[in-house]
């Protein structure tokens, strides 16, 4: 039992096979709420970040020149955790008890008397076949799939394995960790009556952007794989279920699949994006160069969020606005009635999404992203006289207000936040392991730039893909050819168009 203050607890959860959706609910949040993370496995930094930043990160598995623990080490520490009163995330790649030792782990935790949970996870063995189009089972196919571990050779020693079992073609058989001893598998796969023309598909980290697949068959499956190189961590289905590949593939043929997508934008923002990317089979590169922070005129952001049922219209150019306004609003203990009759206008959907979320139904989002499009829209809707407030990024150009003053309304433009740059010392190597850059503001061209001085010849052999032509035409001040910009000026807009099979 722990002793006196609050009981530990350890959760082994699956982190899934790779791609990060996979993970569970419940092991999100497990992770949320623990106080040490101890993982072997070298999970998506999308994952590992769902762990609080004050949590103590174990990193147990193997590593190049360095000691790894042995499991009992394993066992022996996340007992010890949990004695003292740890709340303890053991996170393993794929499913806890399918061949992870989750097993082994969970027993020692139970006879010292620790609390545990299991979280399952989403194993290889089904998950790996499912990104590469192959399922499990199919009624026209089988009616039973085995897992097997290749770990152990079949030619040395005694086996455990039941080849005579295994060598059924109307039956799925899935091999995990077989890549070393593969021809001794198929040889005894063979010698057991397996047919030679047995479908086999290889599946190399699947669901990663990095995912390959050999599809061949029993008789030529060893040449497939020396000719591909195929290798290790992969999934091994044999069976006739392979050959619905053919019909059904789907992860590794989207547009995106495989290619590095360098996101520059603020760190805040980039889980949306990076999500989005991971989802299209994109491997997405975080490297924000800019930072949203407070504007250097503070007193003014904050009075006129104090003022703001003064105005007849308030206009909001971004979620970065609207997040700083709420945010002083919360300081002087005030809500979303402090609006009173004032109209409120949203530049761009996600604007006005953000807005929505805090109950606010906006008057009008113009239908378009360009400043002097937008002010076309405002003067429609507006009275010469009427008073505007466009609460902004500093550094915001002046064409919307200027266009507004022309045709006679008050307007007042006040400084929400700014952005700064971000240094990373990283960047150039980043960029360099990227297929295509993209920018989502004049900002983040800055930014990178910043970074990077000789930007235009580090970009020259990459994609390049802005999220509008205000985006664009900065980054071709700045000498970058831009081959991609999105129709419509969203993030979503972006993805759409760097999916174009043009674009790629
Ligand atoms: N508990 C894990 C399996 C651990 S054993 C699970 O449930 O998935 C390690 C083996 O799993 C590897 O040798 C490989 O055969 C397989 N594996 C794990 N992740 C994989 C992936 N993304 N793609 C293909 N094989 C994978």
């Amino acid at each position: 039992m722990t002793g006196a203050g609050r009981a530990g607890k350890v959760w082994l959860v699956g982190a899934g096979p790779g791609d990060p959706g996979l993970l569970t609910l419940k092991g999100a949040r497990a992770l949320a709420g623990c106080d040490t993370l101890v993982y072997d496995y070298l999970a998506s930094q999308a994952i590992l970040e769902l762990a609080p930043p004050q949590c103590e990160r174990i990193y147990v598995g193997k590593q190049a020149g360095r000691h790894s623990l042995t499991q009992d080490e394993i066992t022996a520490l996340i007992v010890k955790l949990g004695h003292d009163g740890k709340k303890v995330v053991r996170l393993k790649g794929g499913d806890v008890f399918v061949f992870a030792r989750g097993g082994e782990e969970a027993r020692a935790l139970a006879e010292a008397g620790v609390p545990f949970e299991i979280v399952p996870g989403v194993t290889s063995a089904i998950a790996g076949p499912a990104y590469a189009g192959i399922p499990v089972t199919h009624r026209a196919h089988n009616t039973s799939f085995t897992v097997a571990t290749g770990h152990e050779d079949p030619t040395k020693g005694e086996s455990s394995l039941d080849f005579a079992k295994l060598a059924n073609r109307k039956a799925t058989t899935i091999f995990l960790m077989a890549m070393t001893n593969l021809a001794a598998i198929t040889a005894k796969l063979r010698e057991h009556g397996l047919p030679g023309d047995t479908p086999v598909g290889i599946v190399h980290e699947g669901t990663k952007p990095t995912q390959e697949v050999v599809v061949a068959t029993l008789d030529t499956v060893l040449d497939a794989v020396a000719r591909s190189g195929i290798s290790a961590p992969a999934v091994v289905v044999f069976g006739n279920v392979v050959n619905e590949r053919e019909h059904i593939r789907w992860f590794d043929a989207q547009p995106l699949f495989g290619k590095r997508v360098l996101v520059t934008r603020p760190a805040h923002q980039t889980g949306d994006f990076a999500t989005r990317l991971w989802e299209a089979g994109a491997e997405p590169i975080v490297a924000p160069v800019i930072a949203i922070v407070p504007p250097d005129d503070i007193a003014a952001a904050a009075a006129a969020v104090a003022r703001v049922r003064d105005y007849d219209w308030v206009a909001f150019t971004s979620r970065n606005g609207v997040d700083a306004f709420f945010d002083r609003l919360r300081a002087i203990e005030r809500d979303a009635r402090a609006f009173g009759d004032t109209k409120v206008a949203a530049i761009g959907p996600k604007t006005a999404a953000a807005l929505a979320a805090r109950g606010i139904r906006v008057d009008l989002v113009p239908t378009t992203f360009v400043n002097e499009a937008v002010a076309a829209e405002l003067l429609a809707r507006t009275q010469p006289g009427e008073r505007v407030l466009l609460y902004r990024a500093q550094e915001a150009r002046d064409v919307l207000p200027e266009t507004l003053r022309l045709h006679g309304r008050t307007v007042d433009v006040v400084a929400a936040y700014r952005t700064r740059f971000v240094d990373d010392p990283e960047l150039g190597a980043k960029t360099e392991r990227a297929d295509i850059v993209t920018f989502t503001s004049s900002s983040t061209v800055a930014g990178f730039v910043h970074n990077v001085p000789d930007a235009a010849r580090a970009l020259a052999p990459k994609r390049v893909a802005a999220i509008g032509p205000i985006t664009a035409q900065t980054a071709r001040e700045h000498g970058i050819r831009v081959d991609i910009v999105a129709d419509e000026f969203t993030v979503d807009g972006l993805l759409f168009a760097l999916a174009e099979p043009a674009a790629v």
